[in-house]
């Protein structure tokens, strides 16, 4: 099978986590992040503002350079620009608007499909030749099915978790006990939440929504959604939503709290990681816990290639097996085979032995590693686990002294196992480092191959590209 793995080469951009204050220049997502630009060994990159939540130039084309001054006009031009970006609405006459839409009789709540808003009885006139669809009752609990998912392929493509899936994470957080589930890119599940509560059937959870598509503030208040960039942990409406989520990740009476994060796949897992240990932090305050090795429970859902990145972040982090699909993405299906598999898991401090997966699925339960795992993922006796990332039965080479893809073979020029047709380390044109490209070593050994440097990337202020390889 082919898989999607991300090009391993980090000529490109480093993300520099600094303190955010209010020197650090504001595009309309809030505060940008600063990048460095990695250049030639040992000379230090010149480093950059730019947006932190996209990587289209054609959607923010902030830049600003770090010791750049920026003149009192553009600073204004900026501000400007950032107002005429916010949305039409502020959080407050997003709720007046929805109580005065409920009151409106059934067959004239209306939601226009061209402008993603809800209409008012007094609006219908400017909505008249644009597509008006019913959006009372049942409707009007799915939000997701009203609203067109964003499918900007670069920034915040909306991908949506099939109801197999939902179930699934659903029922674990149910038989786990947690009494609250902060959903930070997860409106399926928090929607799927509240109908839940809704139905009466089981015991009510809570849900708050951290999202940046502020389109769902329409349907909820204050206390169940907030806009919110997970890529700087940037709150639009600062002051109301910091108090909702203190609030929310309070635990009286015994509740149990857990996050549920499901972000755009681009590569800035570093500044993912920033913006959930602040939420961590902010749970910790909270409970008044000590010392910093207390971590919120937090399931992260992510592809698989990108373990060692978020690892390096999160050691006290898991990868479980379970496949993560989506409705509306073609080529991230359960249970096809091959490429169609979906690379998509869960990285969770939940102990794995506790989150059972589905047997029906595929999935076993080993003794030895004490966790549930893919049936393919079979457990290999010389490296004492179940040693699969890929959906693949993986095979052991004795040489290497570990399992491999099965499409791998033990090349002896290089001294490990590779593709049967990679370009060998010993090859002209393949000599030196083809990290940096120096010849006095090799990648393995490569002194710019830093923790950290991995997770930002090239072009476009630090978009991870994927390369297909197998
Ligand atoms: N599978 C999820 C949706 C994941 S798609 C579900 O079914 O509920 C990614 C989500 O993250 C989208 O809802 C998108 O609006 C949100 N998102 C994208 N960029 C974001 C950002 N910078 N900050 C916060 N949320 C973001
Ligand atoms: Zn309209
Ligand atoms: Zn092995
Ligand atoms: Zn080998
Ligand atoms: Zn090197």
């Amino acid at each position: 099978m082919d898989t999607v793995e991300v090009e391993d080469s980090c000529l490109g951009y480093e993300l520099i986590l600094t303190e955010n204050d209010t020197s650090t220049p504001r595009c309309p997502r809030g505060p940008t992040l600063l990048f460095e630009k990695v250049s030639k060994p040992g000379q230090a990159g010149r480093r950059f503002y730019a947006c932190s939540a996209c990587r289209d130039r054609k959607e923010c084309n902030f830049f600003q350079w770090e010791d750049e001054k920026v003149s009192e006009a553009r600073e204004l031009a900026r501000e400007a620009q950032n107002r005429k970006r916010r949305p039409p609405f502020s959080q407050q006459q997003c709720t007046a608007r929805f109580l005065r839409f409920i009151s409106l009789p059934p067959d004239a709540q209306k939601f226009c499909r061209d402008c993603q808003v809800l209409v008012l009885a007094d609006e219908t006139e400017a909505h008249g030749a644009h597509a008006l669809v019913p959006a009372a009752a049942e409707r009007l609990r799915r939000p997701s099915g009203l609203l067109r998912p964003l499918d900007n392929k670069k920034s915040n493509a909306q991908y949506l978790f099939t109801e197999r899936t939902a179930r699934f994470l659903l029922g674990a957080l149910a038989a786990l006990g947690y009494d609250k589930v902060l959903c930070v890119g997860t409106p399926r599940l928090h929607e799927l939440i509240k109908l839940g509560n809704a139905e009466g059937k089981a015991k009510p959870t809570k849900s708050l929504l951290l999202d940046i598509d502020f389109r769902y503030a329409q349907f909820y208040d204050q206390n169940e959604f907030c806009h919110y960039n997970m890529f700087n942990h940037h709150f639009f409406d600062s002051e109301a939503s910091r108090a909702a989520l203190q609030d929310f990740l309070r635990e009286s009476n015994g509740e149990k709290v857990v996050m549920v994060a499901d972000p755009p796949f681009g590569g800035l897992v570093k500044a993912l990681a920033s913006s959930f240990s602040r939420i961590s932090q902010t749970w910790r305050t909270q409970q008044r816990v000590e010392g910093g090795d207390v971590h919120m429970p937090m399931i992260w859902i992510f592809p698989y290639f990108f373990e060692a990145r978020i690892l390096d972040c999160f050691p006290f982090l898991t990868m479980l097996d379970y496949q993560v699909d989506y409705d509306n993405h073609s080529l991230y299906k359960h249970n096809k085979t091959g490429r169609k598999q979906s690379p998509v898991r869960l990285f969770t401090n939940i102990p794995p032995a506790e989150i059972v997966l589905p047997e029906e699925e595929g999935y076993r339960f080993c003794g030895v590693c004490e966790r549930y795992v893919w049936r393919l993922n079979r457990h290999c006796a010389e490296c004492g686990a179940c040693p699969s990332k890929d959906g693949r039965q993986w095979k052991h080479c004795t040489l290497c002294g570990r399992c491999v893809k099965p499409s791998w073979r033990h090349c002896e020029s290089c001294g490990r196992c590779a593709l049967p047709d990679h370009p060998c380390e010993g090859s002209p044109g393949r000599q030196g480092c083809r990290n940096c490209a120096s010849p006095t070593h090799k990648r393995r050994t490569c002194p710019r191959k830093r923790v950290g440097s991995k997770s930002a990337s090239k072009k476009g202020h630090g978009v991870a590209r994927f390369k297909k390889k197998k």
